[in-house]
């Protein structure tokens, strides 16, 4: 792949997106019929499958805590997941994101709730195309609602990067490869950052900005991923609407 001389023309960006637009995003929860909660995610050029067990009893035994679950995470990437072909198994790379995947999602698991379990969560990247760690964390938060885990809270995920001296929401490949800066981030539903890396070099008042950039970015990603729950499990109904129609049924006698 050869450097463009520009990554942003007229104030676009080569794929035809403003600085402030995330790419094309589907998200689909519950497609595996052996996981406890799944969540098949294309995000842009990224194609992740995430997958969830238990809370299960954790193997090997030593790893146990008697206080809370221990959550695990593997980040793989498929062989044919990118361009040239990846050496399949464990790299410097997956074991670091799969550490500070696992750190963005365990801050909202209610792990008190299962001592001595593990809950397992998988993502494999099917296909490349820059913000796979982001896009993974999306997914695996979705499956993680669909295997019924008690969370505060989803985690939504995207990266913000400098390219051509502009701050741009979602980096696609070239940006990634050819931009200033690159900038991943998680945040809580509550607005708490759960994971922050970079790469690259910002100034303080553009990080800053990036971070707020990320974060309303996230805020659609969380929209996206209620809406494939509610997708997946129905109308979503609000404590307000349950208990009017819970007086609707007692013929009003809840009424005070
Ligand atoms: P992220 O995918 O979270 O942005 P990186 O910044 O490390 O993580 O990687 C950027 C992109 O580089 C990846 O999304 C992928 O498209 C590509 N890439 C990563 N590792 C490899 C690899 N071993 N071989 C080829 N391309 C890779």
């Amino acid at each position: 792949m050869t450097k463009p001389e520009k990554l942003i023309v007229d104030g676009k960006r080569l794929d035809g997106r403003g600085p402030l637009d995330l790419r094309p995003i589907k998200f689909k929860a519950g497609v595996l019929k052996r996981a406890d909660g799944s969540c098949y995610l294309e995000f842009g050029g990224n194609k992740v499958m995430a997958a969830v067990y238990g809370p299960r009893e954790v193997h090997p035994r030593h790893l146990q805590n008697s206080s809370r679950a221990i959550v695990r995470y593997r980040y793989n990437m498929a062989a044919f997941s990118v361009e040239d072909r990846k050496r399949p198994g464990p790299d410097r790379r997956s074991i670091e994101i799969s550490k500070v995947s696992r750190e963005a999602l365990e801050c909202v698991v209610l792990e008190a709730l299962y001592p001595r379990s593990a809950i397992d969560i998988f993502v494999e990247i099917l296909q490349a195309d820059a913000g796979t760690r982001a896009a993974g964390i999306n997914a695996a938060s979705v499956a993680l609602a669909d295997a019924g885990i008690p969370m505060k809270c989803l985690v939504s995920a995207c990266a913000v990067g400098k390219v051509d001296d502009t701050l741009v929401l979602d980096l696609n490949k070239d940006e990634d490869n050819y931009g200033q800066a690159d900038l991943p981030i998680a945040v809580t539903q509550f607005g708490d950052v759960s994971l922050c890396q970079m790469d690259g070099h910002l100034t303080e008042e553009e990080f800053g900005q990036a971070v707020d950039m990320a974060i309303v970015g996230c805020k659609k990603l969380h929209e996206m991923q209620k809406q494939a729950l509610v997708e997946k499990y129905g109308e979503m109904v609000s404590p307000q609407a349950e208990e009017a129609e819970a007086q609707k049924a007692d013929g009003g006698e809840r009424s005070e």
